[in-house]
């Protein structure tokens, strides 16, 4: 017969997706996630340099129900390449952010919270659509270099 272990925490690397009715109770994930498993980001012309790393503790609450959801904490740091919007070039970004969501079935759940709400699909976490959305929010929505890269304008345009 199999026992449970109350509580137990496990650690383990990053899924794609968790299905909650199966996640242990107290769950940690820490690792590197390549940038191909972020297709969103490439789609929105971001360029993951390196890999994305993801450290996350999952807490799924014995009971859980819309007012006691399960929660996520954790932290992102991602290198990333953004289009400047001035000079069009490639420019260096680097995400370093810390978050905490309430993973809930739908919007109208997550109004009692001060964290941010991520939407379970038939009860799964799906942590690369979190991971993708948290880097998007983490990103200047005008970015550019920060020196003057407009003044070489001329000298970048050559063709004839
Ligand atoms: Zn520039």
């Amino acid at each position: 017969m199999l026992v449970y272990t109350i509580a137990r925490a496990v650690t383990g690397s990053v899924p794609n997706w968790l299905d909650l009715n199966r996640a242990a109770a107290r769950q940690r994930f820490e690792g590197e996630v390549a940038g191909d498993r972020l297709p969103r980001l490439i789609d929105a012309g971001v360029t993951v340099d390196g890999d994305v790393r993801f450290e996350a503790d999952l807490s799924v609450p014995e009971f859980r129900s819309a007012h006691v959801p399960a929660t996520v904490s954790g932290r992102i740091v991602a290198d990333l390449a953004l289009q400047c919007q001035r000079c069009l070039e490639a420019m260096a970004w680097q995400v370093d952010t810390d978050f905490d969501w309430v993973l809930v079935a739908g919007d109208e759940e997550a109004e009692h919270s001060d964290a941010d709400p991520v939407l379970l699909q038939d009860n799964k976490w799906m942590v690369m659509d979190a991971i993708t959305d948290e880097i998007l929010l983490a990103l200047p929505s005008y970015p550019r270099h920060a020196h003057d890269c407009a003044v070489d304008d001329g000298a970048a345009e050559h063709e004839d």
